[in-house]
């Protein structure tokens, strides 16, 4: 599969065939990070879109319509018992964007499970019928021959994902399943960097002959037209930067033609750590703990990751030195196949100067470096990075998000501090408590929830079954209000 890739353009899926541009004028490279070969060439230049809008609109929707929600419901757990004895060779395949074999679960597992869930909801809490009923009828005549009643119905058009470079198995599955069990046709866009990964869980998909025909459509490559070609019948689920969700939502379809637009974008997420912990409380190891985890976890390239640790002013140094002593006993950075690595790169050299002028603009905001730092490391390699910041206002750490292994750390004295320093984030996914205090969990809990779109506490009790900071869960909302995009994925 790599050769092939490397000698031909990675295929896009459009209108029922595997097609690739006829000889493009503009293709990206995209290298593993780890070695630096060439693993995949992309172009989308010249793809048919308005086609296979067209396409998705007539066939997919007429297929999937012909089916009850339990049965699209169904057909998910198929596709994910099928995915589930393929992984090995998406998680082969995913090692070559720079992802280790817990990455790996989290991308590669973490989006089966997740199938199996939208799956199973779908079958225990939605009727097996082709619409959804909401609320009981409201009676308008006193002998009950007029009532009123809402339901739910599928969208009239085609359900397109643009979807992030991080996560290229989770993030499409995660988006696909429930569109599907809704019966809307998808358009699946990866990103760039990674989308090579997302072909061959396409072609898997389809190749488990389960999916009826026009209900996935693949785009392999960069397709700035794509919103062109859609109106108000359609929805749009994008998740990546802030920056681009603005760029499309700006975009004279959505503003004027209607389309449904849902963004997942970045996010400062904070941990909080409670006034309550001491250092020799068990709180204050499952901080570090959770911490650590986040920073290291895919190098921090999540959009869940912690980037604010929220500490009271007392245990600034000693979490300092709890962290980095973490970082230094058990990251060992190095290619993603080798079992004796713990992190492995950034996906591109692109993204690791991205991350190391992020860095430098939060050292220009007042942040000092107290572990890591940009030159630590070569290639597409970031080490693992601390920033302490004496001035808990700076504007850039509320507002920059350094997309990788980096945390800044945050003093403050006061609870309702620490409530207004989160809000600062001005709107974030996820935020952690952590706190074995009851009251003080709800001060925190009441002061940040309509800041974020989802709020874990932690403590002694729940530190061993805690799924963690990061991890969305498919049962839980996925998104957040303000910066992180408004939406809601899951
Ligand atoms: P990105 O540069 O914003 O790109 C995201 C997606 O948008 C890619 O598929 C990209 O395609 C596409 N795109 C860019 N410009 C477009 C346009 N004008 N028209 C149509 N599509 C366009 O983000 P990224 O670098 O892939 O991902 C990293 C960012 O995503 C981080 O900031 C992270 O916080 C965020 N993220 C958020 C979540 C969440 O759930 N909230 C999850 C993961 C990541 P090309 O690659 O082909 O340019």
């Amino acid at each position: 599969m790599t050769t092939s890739l490397i000698d031909t353009i990675v295929p896009s899926f459009l209108s029922g065939k595997w097609l690739t541009p006829d000889n493009p004028t503009r293709i990206t490279e995209v290298a593993d990070p780890s070695t630096g070969e060439i693993v995949a060439r992309v172009s989308a230049e010249g793809l048919d879109i308005a086609a296979a809008v067209d396409y998705a609109r007539d066939i997919g929707r007429k297929n999937l319509q012909e089916l009850t929600i339990h049965e699209r419901s169904l057909k998910i757990k198929e596709l994910a018992m099928y995915l589930q004895d393929h992984r090995d060779e998406l998680n082969a395949l995913a090692h070559k964007t720079g992802a280790n074999k817990r990455d790996n679960f989290v991308d590669v597992d973490g989006g089966i499970s997740t199938m199996f869930t939208i799956s199973s909801k779908g079958r225990r809490e939605m009727p097996n019928a082709h619409v959804v009923t909401d609320g009981e009828p409201e009676v308008f005549s006193k002998d009950g021959s007029f009532i009123g009643r809402h339901i739910y119905t599928t969208i009239p058009g085609i359900a397109v994902q643009i979807n992030a470079f991080n996560f290229p198995v989770w993030g499409m599955l995660e988006k696909f399943a429930p569109s599907f069990i809704a019966g809307v046709p998808s358009i699946v866009k990866p990103a760039t960097p990674t989308g090579f990964v997302t072909q061959a869980l396409v072609r898997l998909m389809l190749e488990s002959g389960i999916l009826p025909e026009g209900s996935l459509q693949l785009i392999s490559g960069s397709a700035r037209d794509l919103l062109d070609h859609l109106d108000f019948r359609d929805h749009v689920a994008f998740t990546g930067s802030a920056q681009t969700a603005n760029t499309l939502r700006a975009h004279e379809n959505v503003l004027e033609g209607g389309i449904q637009f849902s963004a997942e974008a970045d996010s400062l997420n904070a941990a909080i750590l409670g006034t309550d912990v001491t250092e020799d409380a068990p709180e204050f190891e499952a901080y570090t703990k959770a911490v650590f985890n986040e920073m290291t976890s895919k190098a921090g390239q999540k959009c869940t990751a912690i980037r604010r640790a929220i500490v009271p002013h007392n245990l600034v140094e000693p979490f300092i030195a709890a962290l980095s002593q973490r970082l230094e006993s058990k990251v060992v950075p190095g290619d993603p196949r080798d079992e004796n690595a713990t992190m492995g790169p950034l996906v591109s050299i692109e993204q690791r100067d991205d991350v190391a002028s992020a860095v430098q603009k939060l050292i220009d905001a007042g942040g000092e470096v107290v572990y890591g730092g940009a030159d630590k490391l070569d290639g597409a390699f970031f080490a693992p990075t601390i920033l302490r910041f004496d001035d808990a206002e700076a504007e850039a750490v509320h507002s920059t998000e350094a997309f990788g292994p980096v945390v800044s750390v945050i003093g403050y004295n006061e609870p309702t501090e620490a409530v207004e320093l989160a809000a600062k984030g001005a709107g974030s996914l996820v935020a952690s408590v952590i706190t074995h205090d009851d009251e003080l969990a709800a001060l925190y809990g009441r002061g940040i929830a309509a800041y974020h779109g989802r709020v874990h506490f932690l403590d002694r009790v729940d530190a061993k079954t805690s799924t963690g900071h990061g991890s969305p869960l498919p049962h839980l909302v996925h998104g957040g209000p303000g910066r992180a995009g408004g939406g809601e994925e899951l």
